[in-house]
């Protein structure tokens, strides 16, 4: 099927040199000719070809731009349909007079999202895929890319589709035994069903499994900085970041606000938000900043509790050393080029000798440690391994859990000697769930909610 000729830039404005307008639809060979020069007629050319020439205006004959224009027909495209790609390397200003010439002929600003939308609907992707694209997109890491790409590629789709199949003959033996519905078979069907209703939802649990370390791989580790002021958590996070976000002064209670910055550690991606110090303050700016530095911490996956080698433990920090415990803590023992004057066995004795990186961020000693305790608390087990089918989508982890309990109530069910026609209701409902994982029955609603969600020109 072909709709409408839409056009958008798919690589971000400003970045790089070179900007690729997509143009993709019925008309995207014959409208794009009307404003291109070359030795070939876009008209004429074979698909998967790429075609030097000029943008010019059609009105006075001027030429606007100096381009590369690839040719892809449908269905060997990336939406299915024909695919017009125009590699422009002048700036922001030269893409812009190339998309209003665009815009002059048939052709109409694409929605974001309308080139994987419409590659899902002319079947050219299932619904995971698609959503793949959009966490690639937005992926910052390039462990969260691989995990996407893996995705994208149809793996979690093909295991999907492997359990529906399970499931699809649980049906058919089911069907068989109401139409003859004999004793010794129905018994047969019973021990079938709680057989492969139990495969299916040994898988699944595997895959929600997975599903807490695509959600890390996706949004970063949220690591929460704390301290009492002055210990040196923002020359951390600034050490950590390299660059100069937050300020940094020797004048205690100066980092006002929670500062957030988001940096990949060995391949692990980390939000690491610099509080304001976790302490009772009066001042109303600065108890703001508190307040919201006790809610980063509530949420933080990781905590790096900084502490200073050259003063004792301080009231507040022992508090803080009661809430935190159990939690995952690093702590950080800042200022090790200064002589000591900390309780480390007290440290050592509430959070073990493991988890104590001793180091001196202004003399950038012990960052690799750090580093280090930081992998190793995350990827000490299966995250590392490359070939797993990682779920990391809000909305196939809650359909993954609901064909959870549709098996769950089947094989109960089942056991409970609940007749077969029930039971077949179950089984029904978690092929259906399964099915809107890859887009098999969904309503138009659904699928422009998730479309909505990409990024411009994709
Ligand atoms: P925060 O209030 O915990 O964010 O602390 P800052 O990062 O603002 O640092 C407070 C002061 O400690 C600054 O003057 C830093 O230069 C200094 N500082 C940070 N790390 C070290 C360190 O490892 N050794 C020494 N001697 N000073 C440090
Ligand atoms: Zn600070």
């Amino acid at each position: 099927m072909m709709y409408e000729t839409i056009a958008a830039v798919s690589t971000p404005l400003g970045e790089g040199g070179i900007s690729i307008i997509r143009v993709s639809g019925e008309g995207a060979l014959t409208e794009v000719e009307r404003i291109f020069r070359s030795k070939t007629k876009l008209t004429e050319a074979d698909s998967h070809t790429i075609h030097y020439g000029h943008i010019v205006d059609p009105d006075n004959g001027e030429k606007v731009e100096e381009v590369l224009v690839t040719v892809m027909k449908g269905p060997r495209s990336f939406t299915a349909e024909d695919v017009v790609e125009i590699n422009a390397h002048g700036g922001i200003i030269s893409v812009r007079k190339v998309m209003d010439l665009l815009l002059q002929q048939q052709i109409r600003v694409a929605e974001p999202g309308e080139f994987t939308k419409r590659a899902f609907l002319n079947g050219r992707i299932d619904l995971s895929q698609a959503e793949a694209v959009m966490d690639l997109i937005r992926s910052k890491s390039d462990r969260a890319f691989s995990v996407a790409m893996k995705q994208a590629e149809g793996q979690l789709s093909t295991r999907i589709k492997q359990l529906r199949h399970i499931l699809i003959e649980t049906l058919a033996h089911i069907e068989v035994n109401i139409d003859y519905p004999e004793h010794d078979v129905e018994e047969l069907t019973s021990l079938f069903i709680q057989e492969r209703c139990g495969q299916v939802i040994s898988e699944i649990e595997k895959l929600l499994k997975t599903a807490s370390e695509g959600k890390i791989l996706r949004e970063g580790i949220v690591t929460a900085i704390i301290g009492r002021p002055n210990v040196g958590k923002s020359s951390l996070l600034n050490a950590l970041a390299q660059d100069n976000k937050a300020i940094v002064t020797d004048i205690p209670g100066t980092t006002r606000d929670v500062i957030e910055e988001f940096v990949t550690i060995n391949g692990i991606p980390l939000r690491l938000l610099d509080t304001a110090g976790i302490r009772e303050t009066s001042d109303i700016v600065e108890r703001l900043g508190v307040e919201r530095s006790r809610s980063a911490l509530q949420e933080a996956d990781l905590v790096l509790f900084v502490v200073n080698h050259n003063e004792p433990l301080h009231p507040d920090e022992r508090e803080w050393m009661q809430q935190i415990v159990g939690r995952q803590v690093i702590v950080i023992v800042n200022k090790m080029d200064l002589p000591k004057r900390l309780e480390e066995d007290e440290l050592k004795a509430v959070f073990g000798e493991g988890s104590i990186v001793t180091m001196s961020v202004k003399e950038q000693e012990g960052m690799d440690s750090l580093e280090k305790s930081i992998s190793a608390l995350f990827f000490s087990g299966s995250i590392e391994s490359n070939d797993m089918t990682y779920v990391s989508n809000v909305r196939h982890i809650s359909l993954l859990k609901k064909t959870l309990q549709s098996l769950h109530d089947a094989v109960e069910a089942s056991e409970q000697g609940i007749p077969i026609d029930m039971i077949q209701i179950d089984v029904r409902t978690a092929w259906e769930l399964l099915g809107e994982i890859i887009g098999d029955a969904v309503g138009d609603s659904l699928i422009d909610q998730i479309f909505s969600q990409f990024c411009l020109g994709k």
